[in-house]
């Protein structure tokens, strides 16, 4: 038998979930619903979003309003539009199989008169944001004296966004005798005030832990000299070439420039802030949902009510100001049972601030290093290798190419053929990560993190030693590795006989795809040095860098490039380029089980809109992407 049935649903309601998925309840429906079937109780469930709380007052309801009456018999408060929209749009869902089920969602920011109408043709449910609720009631358009159950969903956010007199003043109308239904992310006091206010010896029940966030979020730090953030950001997202994401800023300017230095730089993003107006954010929103863009750079404000599945990583551009924000912002990752990644980029004075969250969220964060510049590199030439593999051809489309493209390529070998294509899309990486610094700074204090538990500063050295050579030895990179056909034995012999140094002389080899660590006697390191100068291999400059050197005044490269500086332009102190080809033109990027939208073809021309009333244009050709981003910005009085 249907889970949901042995709950008490009835059968048209579990044939339409069953339609959207639902096999089993999730936990806090499990354990809300049979208690809220009842309808005699009052109830505070704790649950992060994301959990299933929509189905878990929804399904009850369901159940129990009188739907041959057309007047309000249920009303859902919840602090935004996008929540708003979303639980009236889920109810209609789940009531598919239903008869004379009316919903209306009542928010701000959209034609009143379109809302009173529906209300005055009769609804027995109405999901509303508080402000336009009050409007509402305000012009005496509505009647809530056969109001039996008030759902207050994210009651900790709309306590946060300075709802609690308009909360009072809706309950107000209701009747005393209604049930209140609250859900809640995090029980801060004025949540606990509320339930004590408005309910009677309510059944309380957690999912998870009190307070503390999803356990299937990972909790990750990098520590970085406030001037490198955006360099950092941006090697971590490409590190994570299929990131889909949310990134979170302070305020609506720094989300603005960090959106608009993403789109320069060729990536798929967008901002999401309280200067847009209802419409603007709705398209964002929309391209969001729809996977045309892979970040959204949000406020706190702007990001609340955001219920997009599927979110891999939540991205801390800057910590909250309020610590129980943090909660809410790795609350849009993980969802539905998935896991997802919560990333905090701080500098060496807010450690003291991921102290004070792990002690919120009730776990460890861990530290992470920002990825180096080969690093990255090579998980970008993976990724290639992957999509490659996995592209679809299309036959009928291409057959009609292929003798030219047969043609073009008549007296290239295959290798030759893999190689150049490889080499097309690839020299632009290996070029901009060329030189590029390591990114990372040594933690002041560690003592205190479960990472300092295990590792200690010790152990923060000892991994910095091992990267510089084992005791006697200096560990150095080249730009050559695996993918250049060379076997340990081969790289060994070419060490040698450019450096005209004993095999003695040599310690660890560490080959990746393209590069290779090795270890050098001290003694032996300057000949590597000179040995190599000049040197190219295939056509490509050999280059050999002391690993892990950041970039200091002792650095010693021979392939003269001015490291640390390169690359860099703009307001971030971070490296920019224009990423085109692939991995770099992010706006066609598929594999998010989303659908490919604006494919070009040949050098083809795509456009598509941007979510600030201005209009980009891309073009992808052989020059790699370029975008133009002409947005307008309004000015308005909250910084968020
Ligand atoms: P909510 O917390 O209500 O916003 O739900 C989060 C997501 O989980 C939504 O996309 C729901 O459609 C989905 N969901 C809720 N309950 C279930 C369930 N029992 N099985 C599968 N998916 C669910």
């Amino acid at each position: 038998m249907n889970p949901f049935l042995e709950l008490g649903i009835r059968e048209e309601v579990v044939k339409a979930i069953s339609e959207i998925g639902f096999e089993k309840p999730s936990e806090i429906q499990e354990k809300a619903i049979p208690v809220l079937l009842t309808g005699s109780d009052d109830f505070v469930g704790l649950a992060q979003t994301g959990t299933g709380k929509t189905a878990a007052f929804g399904l009850p309801l369901l159940e129990q309003l009188d739907f041959s009456q057309r007047h309000p018999q249920a009303l859902i408060l919840c602090p935004t539009r996008e929540l708003c929209l979303q639980i009236s749009k889920d109810l209609e869902k789940f009531a598919k199989y239903m008869d004379n089920v009316n919903v209306v969602a009542v928010y701000g920011g959209a034609n009143i008169s379109d809302q009173l109408r529906q209300i005055r043709r009769g609804v027995q449910i109405v999901v509303a944001t508080p402000g336009r609720m009050l409007d509402i009631i305000g012009r005496n358009a509505i009647d809530f004296s056969s109001v039996n159950y008030v759902v207050l969903d994210e009651a900790d956010e709309m306590l946060n966004m300075g709802f609690q007199e308009d909360i009072n003043n809706i309950l107000s109308e209701t009747p005393d005798t209604k049930k209140t239904w609250l859900f809640s992310a995090t029980m801060p006091k004025e949540v606990r005030r509320i339930a004590q206010k408005y309910m009677t010896d309510p059944v309380e029940l957690t999912v998870g832990t009190k307070n503390t966030g999803n356990a299937n979020i990972e909790h990750q730090y990098f520590l970085i000299k406030a001037k490198d953030k955006y360099a950092a950001f941006k090697r971590i997202v490409d590190s994570n070439p299929d990131i889909f994401g949310i990134v979170f800023c302070r305020t609506k300017i720094e989300t603005q420039e960090i959106a608009e230095a993403l789109i320069k730089d060729g990536y798929n993003a967008d901002a999401l802030h309280g200067d847009l107006s209802q419409q603007q954010r709705d398209k964002v929103m929309k391209r969001y949902r729809d996977r045309s863009l892979q970040m959204l750079i949000a406020t706190d404000v702007a990001a609340r009510g955001i219920d997009v599945n599927d979110v891999t990583h939540v991205i801390n551009f800057s910590l909250p100001d309020e610590i129980e924000n943090y909660t809410h912002r790795s609350g849009r990752t993980a969802r539905a049972g998935k896991t997802g990644i919560s990333i905090s980029l701080i500098n060496i004075k807010e450690q003291s601030k991921i102290r004070q969250l792990e002690k919120v969220i009730g776990k460890a964060f861990e530290r992470k290093q920002v990825p180096q510049g080969e690093e990255v590199v090579a998980r970008q030439l993976l990724t290639i290798i992957d999509k490659v593999n996995q592209v679809e051809v299309n036959d009928d489309q291409m057959n009609a190419f292929l003798p030219a493209i047969m043609e073009g390529f008549e007296s290239l070998s295959k290798e030759e053929i893999v190689k150049r294509f490889a080499s097309l899309e690839f020299n632009r990486f290996l070029d901009y990560y060329k030189n590029a610094p390591d990114l990372n700074i040594e933690a002041r204090d560690i003592s205190n993190t479960r990472e300092r538990g295990e590792r200690g500063e010790r152990g923060e050295r000892s991994e910095r030693g091992s990267r510089m050579g084992s005791k006697g030895y200096t560990r150095l990179f080249m730009n050559l590795g695996a993918v250049d056909e060379f076997s340990r034995g081969d790289m060994l012999g070419f060490i040698c006989n450019n450096s005209k140094i004993s095999g003695k002389s040599i310690g660890k080899i560490d080959m990746k795809g393209v590069f290779t660590f090795f270890e050098v006697q001290d003694e032996e390191v300057n000949k590597v040095f000179e040995g190599f100068k000049g040197v190219d291999y295939n056509g490509r400059q050999v280059r050999i860098e002391v690993s892990g050197d950041g970039g200091g005044s002792g650095e010693r490269s021979h392939s003269g490039g001015d490291r640390g500086s390169r690359g860099r332009s703009g307001g971030f102190g971070g490296e920019r380029r224009d990423r085109g080809g692939f991995g770099g033109e992010r706006k066609d990027r598929g594999g998010f089980g989303g659908e490919r939208k604006d494919r070009g073809g040949f050098g083809g021309e795509r456009k598509d809109r941007a979510g600030f009333g201005g209009e980009r244009k891309s073009r992808s050709g052989d020059n790699g992407g370029f975008r133009d981003f002409s947005g307008k910005r309004s000015e308005s009085k909250s910084k968020y």
